[in-house]
């Protein structure tokens, strides 16, 4: 097995894991990755952010018309 050495290569990873589970040996050499390069984590912690957005606004979206509040408010 070999790491990554490739931030690009680091990045394609990150992008895949969001749309399916990557293989053990690639989530290994992307955690392995992320552990010694902050820039990928940035990258990572970016692309989780808007991939949760974009579900968010999907979700929110499909549950318009019941119009109930997301968060119950008690008092
Ligand atoms: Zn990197």
């Amino acid at each position: 097995m070999t790491l990554l050495h490739s931030c690009q290569k680091a990045a394609e990873l990150i992008s895949q894991s969001l749309d399916e589970p990557l293989d053990m040996v690639d989530k290994l050499r992307l955690r392995v990755h992320l552990s010694m390069c902050g820039n990928c984590r940035n990258v990572q912690e970016q692309l989780n952010l808007i991939h949760k957005m974009g579900s968010q606004i999907g979700t929110l979206d499909l549950c318009d018309d019941s119009g109930e509040a997301p968060f119950p408010q008690g008092n």
